[in-house]
This record gives C-alpha cells, sequence and structure tokens, in this order.
C-alpha cells in the first residue's frame, strides 16, 4: 500500500492549487487523476484577473495559448451591448497540465472507486493510504460520493447542462461573444476564441428548466450552430459533447474531520455565470491553509457574483486603458483582434 500525507483526488485547478501550496510547504503531497494529462475538459476556458492574481501567474511568462479581451460582447435579444473590461482566455487541455505540472506535485493515473475512512486517516481503493484526502474531482468526484453525498445532496434545480466544442479554427472575430436567453434557453450560449487559430463555442442552461419547458439542450445546440453558420463561424463543423455541473447552492458540509471537498466536487461554480475555476481555485487553496495551518475550511465567500468581477475589471481597463502592444497574428495567418497579452 501506498502512503502519503495528503491525497488529492483531482489534478484540475482545484486539485493543483492545493497541491502547489502544499508542496511548497514541504509536505507530502499525491495527485491521483484518472486521466493522463494533458487531458481533455469541457470548459469555455475563460478566466478572469482574480485567476490570474490568485494563481500568481506571469502571463508574459505562459508558455502556451492566452489570450486577452479588452472587451465581452454581450447579446439579449436584438440588443448588443460591448462591455469594456479585461478577461483571458486559456484552452484547458494546456492550462490544466501546466498549472499540475507547476504544483511540482507526484501524479499518479489512477481511476479512484472506493474511499474509506481507515483509523485516522483514509484509503483508497484498498491501494493508497493518507491521513489527509482532498476531493477534487469534479462534478463526479469519488471523495464528494463516497464520503459526503448523503450529507450534502445536491440540489437538482441548480444542475447545468452544457454543450461544446473546442476546434482549430481560424477565427476572424477577437471578440468574447455571450448571447443571454437565446430561444428561451434558460442560460447562455458563448464564442470564446482562444490565441492562435483555437475556438470554442457552447451552450449551457438549467437542466430542470430546459426539461420543464419541453425543450432539449440538442435542439438549443441545432440554433446556436446555424446561427454561427450564418456569420460568425461560416463553414465550421462541430461535434459537440456535453457535460454537467453544479451552481453554488447551500454548501453546509465541505469538511468531515480530514477530508475536504473543493471545486465542482462541492459546486461552487457562481449563480450568474456558471464560473467555476476560480471558486475551484480559491478552495483549493483554503483546503491546504487549514490542513498547513489549522485554519478554519469555510467556502462562504469563495463565489462570488461573476457580474461583480466584471465590473471590477471595467474600472481597472478605464483607469489603464489596454496598450495596442502585444497583438500577435494567428499562427495560421488570421488575424488576431484580441491581445495576447494585456493589463492583468
Ligand atoms: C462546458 C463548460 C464550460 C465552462 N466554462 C467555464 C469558463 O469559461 N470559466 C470558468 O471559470 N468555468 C467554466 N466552467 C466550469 C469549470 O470548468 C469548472 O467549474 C472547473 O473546471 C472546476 O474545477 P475542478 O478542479 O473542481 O474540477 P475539474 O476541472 O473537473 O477537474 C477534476 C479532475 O478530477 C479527475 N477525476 C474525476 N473523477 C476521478 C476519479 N474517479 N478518479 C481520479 N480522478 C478523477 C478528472 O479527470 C479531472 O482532471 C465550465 C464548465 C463547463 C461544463
Amino acid at each position: 500500500m501506498r502512503s502519503s500525507e495528503v491525497i488529492i483526488v483531482g489534478g484540475g485547478p482545484a486539485g493543483s492549487s492545493a497541491a502547489r501550496s502544499l508542496k511548497r510547504a514541504g509536505v507530502e503531497v499525491l495527485v491521483l487523476d484518472r486521466e493522463r494529462f494533458p487531458r481533455l475538459k469541457l470548459c469555455a476556458g475563460w478566466i478572469t484577473p482574480e485567476v490570474v492574481r490568485e494563481l500568481e501567474m506571469d502571463i508574459d511568462e505562459y508558455p502556451h495559448r492566452l489570450l486577452t479581451f479588452p472587451r465581452l460582447k454581450v447579446h439579449y435579444g436584438r440588443l448588443s451591448l460591448p462591455v469594456p473590461c479585461v478577461q483571458h482566455s486559456i484552452r484547458r487541455f494546456e492550462w490544466d497540465a501546466w498549472l499540475l505540472e507547476r504544483s511540482g506535485a507526484p501524479v499518479e493515473q489512477h481511476n479512484v472507486r472506493e474511499v474509506v475512512a481507515d483509523g485516522d486517516g483514509f484509503c483508497v481503493d484498498g491501494e493508497y493510504r493518507c491521513r489527509y484526502l482532498i476531493g477534487a474531482g469534479g462534478t463526479r468526484c469519488p471523495v464528494y460520493r463516497n464520503l459526503f453525498r448523503e450529507v450534502n445532496p445536491r440540489a437538482h434545480q441548480l444542475q447545468i447542462v452544457t454543450l461544446e466544442h473546442e476546434i482549430e479554427y481560424d477565427w476572424r472575430d477577437g471578440d468574447c461573444h455571450l448571447w443571454f436567453c437565446d430561444e428561451g434557453l434558460p442560460g447562455y450560449s458563448w464564442y470564446v476564441p482562444k490565441e492562435s487559430g483555437w475556438l470554442n463555442v457552447g451552450i449551457g442552461g438549467y437542466a430542470e428548466r430546459i426539461k420543464s419547458a419541453g425543450q432539449d439542450i440538442k435542439t438549443h445546440w441545432a440554433h446556436f450552430a446555424a446561427k454561427l453558420d450564418g456569420g460568425l463561424t461560416r463553414g465550421a463543423h462541430y461535434d459537440p459533447s456535453g457535460y454537467s455541473y453544479f451552481l453554488r447552492g447551500r454548501v453546509d458540509v465541505v469538511r468531515r474531520g480530514n477530508a475536504f471537498i473543493t471545486g465542482d466536487a462541492a459546486g461552487l461554480a457562481s449563480r450568474d455565470l456558471g464560473e467555476g475555476i476560480g471558486p475551484a481555485i480559491r478552495s483549493g487553496l483554503r483546503a491546504a491553509a487549514a490542513i498547513l495551518h489549522g485554519a478554519p475550511y469555510e467556502l462562504d465567500d469563495v463565489t462570488g457574483m461573476s457580474v461583480a468581477s466584471i465590473a471590477r475589471s471595467m474600472l481597472t481597463r478605464a483607469a489603464r486603458p489596454l496598450a495596442p502592444h502585444g497583438r500577435r497574428r494567428a499562427s495560421n495567418g488570421g488575424p488576431a483582434h484580441g491581445l495576447r497579452h494585456g493589463n492583468q
């Protein structure tokens, strides 16, 4: 049986943030993930300036694709509004692997199934033993399933269903577009360009509301794909995949003894825009702080309203206009209207 002081199940943003903090403090930590990194993660890959700061990321040094948006284009019915602010896009395929490697923690590919309390620690699948256990395995996290589900059931009215596809595409419009409530979708659809000819498009909405309106997500996708084909991505072909996660509800029990749940495992994404990366990172850092310093593990304030974060970045942008430097052409020759590196 392999032993480690801390085992983290899941190497996404929650897991890698906790791992980095613990490793830097000299704690023995092991990350278990069922996938081999780099791995596909369905996500638009929009990150906020807060995320960049909290991760102590120097975007000039970041070795993969990162695009800075000097505005968001928000659409509601016939209304279209440019919102000047500073936001970024990355590719999760690259970014998650980079974060995990940067953590310095050893990673083993292992699909965790069973977690049981064992003396003053935990036993994982009869193969691993640890004193502290961090559940960072996303929506279907086995730590949540084995230790938390009964005491902390998820609110089905907060379940989001999504369909999305990230493709290599020579985009012409470098703005990030968001369409709210299009064709009655109880949610929004997005067009998020990535640096050097990549693009993520998708839709997400409340599962129960879609069902109770007698609709289904695939019909909404068909409408969205037709809209894109009529303008922004003429001729592009999509083969979308689905994933589901939970927006922030009451999250009563996030720690049981030496076991913690973080990120999507705890259901922390923002209620207004389904932004889950920031809350995942914050909760991962807090779990590490609880282990390192005995700090209380409380997550009340890790999820804010995403529109408040965007408003803050509007103020930053007003105070420090983005300089027109750092523009990069897409590697395939297409113009990159977004800024490669801008103010954070
Ligand atoms: C379509 C879509 C678009 C989104 N867009 C955005 C966005 O643009 N910006 C934003 O902030 N948020 C977005 N989100 C939410 C965001 O992706 C998540 O909130 C965030 O990834 C949560 O991070 P995490 O570390 O908790 O979990 P994850 O990133 O899901 O990582 C969990 C890890 O656990 C591993 N794992 C799972 N099960 C096991 C197991 N049994 N054993 C071992 N390992 C396991 C997985 O392989 C994975 O690597 C989006 C979500 C979806 C579905």
